[in-house]
């Protein structure tokens, strides 16, 4: 396993620059598991899944909840949840320490906001579906994006019987209509500006890095994932200096195409992660 992890090192120090994919996988290795019916679920979130019969985080994210004072009372308590110890995990710090003294990009699915939280700058990161603490107009009658941290924080606060305050409530500036976290659990989910320059920010980093040493670094992203998963390989397949390294525990896959620039770890992404900061 050592040579292995040598090989990461010696790929992460040549790299011209390196992007890094991020899904579920990597927020179940700190602990979050948004998918799952687990002991952590049902002590944060008990309340609502006794009211209303959901059973995992990402149900609650798309029930139809029927006021907003219930609404916002999961959307407030989801993101205290995610943000609560107001410290980065240690897997999010080694993944940090790993690449701080690189050229680095972030492109991911999570929406737990961890890569800001362990110190990845805003304008280095593509969160595909958003995140917990940005919200939007529900009606999408103007493209802002607002930062919900302080009201979010107070509902999560003060919430009583599965419910926040009626004046905490957010409400559009512009139309005075309900809001919602920007997140892509409709087609509501603002793609406007804010979005686009984010998308754009990930292309550019990949042009610029063309012909260059690359290294596409992926974290806990399912075999079938199209989002990340699929352009990653596509461009490892496109350019002859890139490398794919892909870390994942229990369901490893590289196509045979890129084999030969690619690096497969099957194994718990915190120990890996924490190896590999070691030997750097
Ligand atoms: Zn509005």
């Amino acid at each position: 396993m050592s040579n292995i992890y040598s090989e990461v090192i010696t790929k992460v120090k040549e790299a011209d620059g390196i992007v890094i994919g991020a899904s579920n996988g990597l927020s179940i290795s700190e602990g979050i598991h948004i998918f799952a019916e687990n002991k952590d679920f049902i002590e944060n979130f008990g309340d609502f899944r006794e009211k209303y019969g959901f059973r995992s985080i990402i149900q609650g994210c798309f029930y139809p909840f029927p006021s907003e004072e219930e609404k916002w009372a999961f959307f407030s308590r989801m993101y205290d949840y995610f943000l609560y110890t107001g410290e980065a995990s240690s897997v999010m710090k080694n993944l940090y320490k790993l690449v701080e003294d690189k050229d680095f990009f972030v492109v991911t699915s999570n929406i737990d906001d961890h890569f800001r939280q362990a110190g990845f700058p805003e304008n280095r990161l593509f969160e595909i579906e958003g995140n917990c603490r940005n919200l939007q107009c529900i009606n999408g009658c103007h493209d802002k994006i607002y930062s919900g941290d302080n009201v979010l924080s107070e509902m999560a606060r003060k919430q009583e019987n599965g419910k926040v305050p009626s004046d905490l409530v957010p409400e559009c500036p512009e139309c005075g209509g309900p809001m919602q976290v920007h997140l892509e659990v409709d087609r509501n989910f603002l793609k406007g500006e804010a979005w686009q320059a984010s998308f754009k920010a990930y292309q550019d980093f990949i042009d610029k890095n063309q012909g260059k040493k690359l290294v596409l670094l992926e974290l806990g992203v399912g075999a079938r994932n199209q989002l990340i998963k699929a352009p990653f390989m596509d461009i490892t397949n496109a350019e002859k200096n890139a490398t794919y390294i892909t870390l994942n525990k229990g369901e490893l896959y590289i196509p045979e195409e890129i084999a030969a620039k690619s690096i497969g770890i099957n194994g718990d992404t915190a120990e890996v992660l924490q190896q590999l900061v070691q030997l750097k």
